[in-house]
């Protein structure tokens, strides 16, 4: 029988921030191998791109869903259907506008897979996954289960997940539209992200305050272009972070802890990996 494919990572190589330490990663392809991945404590990862992971790594197992669990080849037009987890989310929103179905367009410049995407409601102004997402098929405590969205509480960045569960695939619903007008809403999109650094960076650090922008507060503060090791509060955005190429996670989490200093009461957005309590961003 075919196993989980098990090798040791440094998380810097799998993370858009490219921050963090070592781990041992669990590329699964099956329930049963599912089932064998989670016989010890473990974190699941999708694209790393909302990650903040300790230099000292996690001792935790880090689960993949491997390509069995990327479905875009399985998109032709469709408005209802499942797709698995590892799909990619760029691919399916450039699909979807091709095939003149609404929804996706808010999700434009998200560089996560379906099921990270679900897991943090990803989206902008212009429409989040919870705008589109019928039901979830979840691997939890060794079974999968499917629940319907209304199950999830999905609301700003935010879902509800039972303990541990893996979202194995997801079931979309797009709206008929046509490609002139998708397109037409991709490019407000595009032009709203023109402000945001194309270095490596995990998206926002910070959620928005109840009607206001994290990125405006931290900039009134004068706190963009400042810089800790190789770690900036980015120049077009100041709730972005870069990486100026070999930042460390202590780089990373002495900014934060300086903004939410500067700035009280901001909430994380990112998921921080392998930090003691209070270790990272005390403010
Ligand atoms: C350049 C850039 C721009 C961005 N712009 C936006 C934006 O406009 N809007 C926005 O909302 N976000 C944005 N982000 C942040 C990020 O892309 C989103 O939070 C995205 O949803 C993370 O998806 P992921 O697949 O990378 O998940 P990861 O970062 O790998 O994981 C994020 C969380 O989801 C959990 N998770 C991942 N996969 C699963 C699964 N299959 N089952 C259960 N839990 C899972 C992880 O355990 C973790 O807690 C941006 C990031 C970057 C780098």
């Amino acid at each position: 029988m075919a196993a989980p494919r098990r090798r040791q990572v440094e998380l810097r190589t799998m993370t858009t921030l490219g921050v963090g330490g070592p781990a041992e990663l669990w590329e699964v392809a099956s329930e049963a191998e599912l089932r064998e991945a989670t016989q010890a404590p473990y974190r699941v990862i999708g694209a790393g791109s909302n990650l903040l992971v300790a230099d000292r790594g996690i001792g935790e197992r880090v689960i993949k869903l491997g390509p069995e669990y990327q479905d875009l080849a399985l998109f032709t037009g469709q408005i209802d259907l499942w797709l698995g987890a590892a799909t990619p989310l760029p691919g399916l929103v450039r699909r979807s506008a091709e095939a003149g179905l609404s929804g996706l367009e808010g999700l434009l410049g998200v560089p996560a897979v379906l099921g990270g995407a679900v897991a943090m409601n990803a989206g902008t102004r212009f429409g989040c996954m919870a705008d589109v997402v019928q039901e979830v098929e979840l691997f939890v405590a060794g079974e999968l289960h499917r629940l319907p969205a209304s199950a999830l509480a999905m609301r700003y960045r935010h879902t509800e997940l039972p303990q541990g569960a893996i979202i194995t695939r997801v079931r979309l619903r797009l709206t008929p539209s046509t490609t002139e007008r998708v397109k037409a809403l991709l490019d407000q999109v595009d032009a709203a992200r023109q402000g945001q650094p194309k270095v490596k960076s995990a998206g926002c650090a910070f959620k928005n305050p109840p009607s206001d922008s994290a990125g405006r507060l931290i900039d009134q503060a004068g706190l963009k272009g400042l810089t800790v090791g190789r770690a900036m509060v980015s120049l077009e955005h100041g709730n972005f972070i870069v990486n100026l190429g070999g930042a460390t996670a202590r780089d990373v989490c002495t900014l934060l802890s300086i903004i939410r200093r500067r700035v009280p009461g901001l909430e994380l957005e990112w998921q921080l990996w392998g930090f003691e309590e209070g270790e990272c961003a005390a403010a």
